[in-house]
């Protein structure tokens, strides 16, 4: 057993859920949930599982050994294994609460350069294993689990933690050069002095790191003009098994097909992102935010619709539904609620907001009173409904954790869909996962919300809460997201907006991408990656 460098961030991570070890819910907060949980679904017996304990679970031993040359890079210390066996989607807490770490890496590499990083590819590559980049580890696509055909001799996690630091702050041009393993509250603490800022918000923001956000093409919140990661990538430098390739930097370019752009979504298929210079912005001054309800969802829609289209770019413009306001203790569930938000590092917001608190009226939006006004503060965007639904969207992956434990099935998903489709796509999809869940479970509640929307289409969520059997609740699960996935396909939605394909979402996105396209992606894998190492099984 080697462990050749320790973690340099304590509190230690969670080796089968959220957040650090010391992080979650406490049991007061956790027998809150469990009543209110259990009068929403009407379910009497709700048992909490225990956490499971390391020396515990079911972890094979290493199918290798790790050579002379590169014990001081792997480790197949039982900790790291175990931590690196999974995402963070509801199956892997599942299977971690379980005790299930069947799939774990062979042995986790912890390179703290290129050179060092370039070994281990190499090693990777004589010795037929799956090289996986792991930033941090908040896939909820099986993204980042070993689950590799017979051809692979084992499989390697390739752990970017000390890949940790921005590099260079070019200030004229507002943009930054960013190590990939970064982490989001590091991230933004080294650009603070600086006056400036990412704004790249997943809800994941904590855990996950600025080369996963490249690789899954990640979508920030409180980010309805700024959406995906991929407006902020000015270039980007990838170690492949082939070499390493770097792009130029430009503000824009017409000379053919952007090479930065092969790497977005790429997933860890054609290599590591080590670095990428980053657009960046001010940090903000003034920000205004209010909160309009809407008698249904399809008014608060139609409200959303005009005023993205209106041009009014809010960085915030997010709908939830009546029982997804409930479940954020941002409403009592008879209304669906639109969250607006401004911001600015220069200037006022309070005609934007107007008008766009005009369109909220114009179809029957009650704005509460006292909200919308520009204020110079970091803490505007913060108060009243939003700062509820703030903190609850931070607590969210705790929340969900604890009420796996309750032997919950809880889950999210998200797809985009054209304004012209949007209301059937939304009744359908809404439907064929209520009905699923409900036949799975007995009896669910299935809630929604926009949370993006752009000038053409929005991009829906829905989060599924439904009583598990007591066990094959992963099977279960997947009995409705494949129900939930087929209504997407068949009413023109995508198989995911920001959430990347993996493992689990592959069947989908090969009927959705084009087959020559397919082709294409084939023909540059092979050339970055010609034995196929890099995390075989996502995209390809
Ligand atoms: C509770 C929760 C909330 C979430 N909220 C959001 C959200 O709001 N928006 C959103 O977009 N996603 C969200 N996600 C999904 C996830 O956080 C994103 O996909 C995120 O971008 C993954 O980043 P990561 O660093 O954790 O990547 P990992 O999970 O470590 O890896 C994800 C994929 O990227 C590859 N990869 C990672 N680093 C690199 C690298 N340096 N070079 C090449 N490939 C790499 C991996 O091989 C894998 O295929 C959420 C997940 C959870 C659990």
């Amino acid at each position: 057993m080697t462990s050749p460098r320790s973690a340099e961030s304590t509190p230690r991570r969670s080796f089968w859920g959220w957040g650090n070890e010391d992080g979650g819910l406490d049991e007061a907060e956790r027998e809150a949930l469990k009543m209110m949980m259990g009068a929403r679904l009407g379910v009497t017996e709700l048992t909490e599982l225990a956490i499971p304990r390391l020396e515990d679970v079911r972890l094979p031993e290493p199918r290798f050994a790790a050579p002379s040359s590169l014990v001081a890079v792997l480790s197949q210390d039982r900790y790291e294994r175990a931590a690196h066996t999974y995402g963070k989607a509801f199956r892997d807490i599942v299977r971690g609460l379980e005790g299930d770490f069947t799939s774990a890496p062979d042995a986790v590499a912890l390179p703290k350069d290129e050179e060092e990083l370039r070994r281990v590819l190499a090693f990777c590559e004589e010795r037929s294993l799956a090289a996986i980049p792991y930033g941090g580890g908040s896939s909820v696509v099986g993204g980042v689990e070993a689950r590799v055909d017979g051809r692979f001799g084992g499989a390697v996690s390739i752990d970017l933690r000390f890949f940790n630091r921005v590099l260079e702050v070019d200030v004229t041009s507002r943009a930054a050069r960013i190590q990939g393993g970064m982490l989001g509250p590091a991230l933004e603490e080294a650009l603070r002095p600086h006056g400036l800022s990412l704004r790249h918000y997943p809800q994941s923001f904590e855990f996950s790191s600025l080369g996963g956000w490249i690789a899954t093409r990640a979508g920030g919140h409180y980010a309805t003009l700024h959406t995906h990661i991929d407006d902020f990538v000015e270039s980007v430098r990838v170690v492949t098994p082939s070499g390493v390739l770097a792009t130029r930097r430009f503000p824009g370019s017409g000379a053919g097909p952007a090479p930065e752009r092969l790497f977005l979504g790429s997933e860890g298929a054609l290599g590591v992102i080590t670095e990428a210079w980053m657009r960046l912005q001010q940090r903000p001054r003034f920000r205004a935010s209010a909160t309009a309800r809407f008698v249904d969802f399809r008014h608060g829609a139609e409200a959303a619709r005009q005023i993205v289209q209106a041009g009014l770019h809010p960085q915030n413009c997010r709908l939830l539904d009546g029982g997804e306001a409930l479940n954020t203790g941002a409403g009592d569930g008879s209304r669906s609620l639109l969250l607006l938000g401004f911001e600015s590092a220069d200037h006022g917001l309070d005609a934007a907001m107007e008008r766009a608190l005009s369109i909220a009226r114009g179809f029957g939006g009650e704005v509460k009173e006292g909200t919308g006004s520009t204020r110079e503060t970091g803490e505007g965007a913060r108060d009243g409904d939003a700062g509820t639904w703030r903190t609850m969207f931070l607590k969210g992956p705790y929340l969900r954790d604890a009420l796996t434990r309750l032997g919950m099935i809880v889950e999210t998903f998200e797809t985009a869909v054209t304004w012209d489709r949007f209301e059937a796509f939304h009744a359908a999809v809404l439907d064929a996962t209520t009905r699923a869940a409900t036949e799975v479970a007995g009896t669910a509640v299935v809630t929604s919300r926009l949370t993006h929307v752009y000038p053409d289409g929005a991009a829906p969520y829905f989060t599924v809460i439904a009583p598990g059997k007591a066990s094959g609740r992963v099977a279960q699960w997947d009995e409705i997201k494949i129900a939930a996935t087929e209504a997407i396909l068949a009413h023109g939605g995508t198989v995911t907006h920001h959430h990347a394909v993996g493992r689990d979402h592959r069947p989908f996105y090969d009927r959705e991408r084009p087959d020559l396209f397919a082709s294409a992606l084939g023909a540059a894998k092979t050339a970055l990656d010609p034995r196929g190492i890099m995390n075989p099984g996502v995209l390809l």
